[in-house]
C-alpha cells in the first residue's frame, strides 16, 4: 500500500482555559497533541491509510505522550527518533476575544529540529509514496537539511511531494526569512497547499488569482487555496475548479487546513497518485477530492484541539451524504 510520509514537527499545544486574556495573563492550560505534520498523517490514517512521521522528540514525558497519542491516532511511529539533546517542542496559545491567537514557542531548540540528514534512510521510500512537508520545521537547523533529503529521495523514487507553508511569523527571526525559506522549498513541491490568509503574505502580489498563478514554479503541478469557511479552490494547468464549504457549527478551527490536506491526501495515496499522472488525477476527480477534503477540515472545526477533533471516514461520508453543497 501506498504510504504518506510526514516530515517536521511534532509537539504539544498548550491551549488557555481562559479565553480572552494575553498569554502572560493565562492561569491554566490543556495540552493537545499537534505539529502539523502530525496532525495531517493522523487524519490520513484515520481515514485508512498508511500513514508515518519522520521527526525526532526528546527522551522526556512530553515525547513520551506524543509518541503514545501518534499510535492512538493509527500513525506508523517506527521512524521517530528519540533524543537527549533537547526537549520536546511545546507551544504555550493565549486566545484572544477576536478569535486572534498568541503564541510563545519553547525550542531553543527542540528535539524535532535536531533530526539530522543522516537519520534519514534514502531507502524509506517506494514508488507511490507521498512525503508531506511545512515550513514550520525550515528555520536554519540539521532538520532544514533532512527535509532536503527526504524531498530528493522520493523524488528520486518517483513520489509526490506536498506542501503547505503554514505560515508562522513568531518562530522566525523576521518576517523575510520566513518568505525567503517557503520561497526556496515551494518549488520543490508537486501540490502546494496555501491559505487565503498566507497568499498576499508569500507573493507580495495582493490580486488573488495573479498570486496563485504565480506559485507554478518548479515543479508545482496543483495548487490547492483554503479559504475557511468559503471552502476551496484547485488549480491546475488544466484550469480551476471550486467548492463551497459545509455549514457547520464551528468552535476550534486549529488544524482545520491539516485535516483538508489529510482528507486529500489519502484520497491520492488511494489513487496511486505521482508527478506524472497528479494533473489529469486531480482534473478528472476535483469534485469528489475537494468535497471530501472540505467536509474533513469542516468537522475538525466543530471539535477542540487538532488530533483530537479529527472525524472518523463515516462522520466525513454522512456530512457529504446529508449536505449537498
Ligand atoms: P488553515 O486552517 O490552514 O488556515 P483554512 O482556514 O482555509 O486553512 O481551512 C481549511 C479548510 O477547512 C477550509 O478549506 C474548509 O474546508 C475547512 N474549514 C475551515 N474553517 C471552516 C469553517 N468555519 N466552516 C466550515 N469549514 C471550515
Amino acid at each position: 500500500m501506498n504510504r504518506l510520509y510526514a516530515i517536521g514537527e511534532v509537539l504539544i499545544d498548550f491551549i488557555p482555559l481562559q479565553k480572552g486574556c494575553a498569554l502572560k495573563d493565562v492561569r491554566s492550560f490543556e495540552r493537545a497533541p499537534g505539529g502539523a505534520p502530525a496532525n495531517v498523517a493522523a487524519a490520513v490514517a484515520k481515514y485508512g491509510a498508511s500513514a508515518h512521521v519522520l521527526t525526532k522528540l526528546g527522551r522526556d514525558a512530553f515525547g513520551d505522550f506524543l509518541l503514545e497519542e501518534l499510535h492512538n491516532a493509527g500513525v506508523d511511529t517506527t521512524h521517530v527518533k528519540r533524543t537527549d539533546e533537547a526537549n520536546t517542542g511545546l507551544a504555550f496559545v493565549s486566545l484572544k476575544d477576536n478569535g486572534e491567537r498568541d503564541f510563545s514557542f519553547y525550542r531553543k531548540p527542540s528535539a524535532d529540529l535536531l533530526l539530522s540528514e543522516n537519520e534519514i534512510d534514502a531507502a524509506l521510500f517506494q514508488t507511490g509514496d507521498i512525503l508531506h512537508f511545512g515550513s514550520v520545521d525550515l528555520v536554519d537547523s540539521p532538520m532544514k537539511q533532512a527535509h532536503r533529503k527526504a524531498i530528493r529521495a522520493v523524488k528520486e523514487t518517483g513520489g509526490l511531494v506536498s506542501f503547505d507553508p503554514n505560515v508562522r511569523l513568531p518562530l522566525w527571526n523576521d518576517a523575510e526569512d520566513c518568505r525567503r525559506a517557503i520561497l526556496e522549498f515551494l518549488p520543490k513541491a508537486h501540490l502546494v497547499k496555501i491559505s487565503d490568509e498566507e497568499l498576499a503574505f508569500i507573493t507580495g502580489i495582493e490580486d488573488e488569482e495573479t498570486a496563485i498563478l504565480s506559485l507554478f514554479r518548479g515543479d508545482v503541478q496543483a495548487v490547492v487555496y483554503t479559504r475557511g469557511a468559503h471552502g476551496a479552490e484547485l488549480y491546475t494547468a488544466n484550469g480551476s475548479y471550486t467548492a463551497p464549504g459545509f455549514k457547520v457549527d464551528a468552535q476550534d478551527t486549529t488544524g482545520a487546513g491539516d485535516a483538508f490536506v489529510g482528507g486529500m491526501l489519502f484520497h491520492l495515496l488511494q489513487k496511486e497518485a505521482s508527478p506524472s499522472n497528479l494533473t489529469s488525477l486531480l482534473d478528472e476527480h476535483h469534485a469528489e477530492i475537494l468535497r471530501f477534503a472540505n467536509a474533513s477540515g469542516a468537522l475538525t472545526t466543530t471539535n477542540k484541539g487538532a488530533i483530537s477533533a479529527l472525524p472518523d471516514k463515516a462522520a466525513v461520508e454522512a456530512l457529504m451524504h446529508f449536505q449537498n453543497t
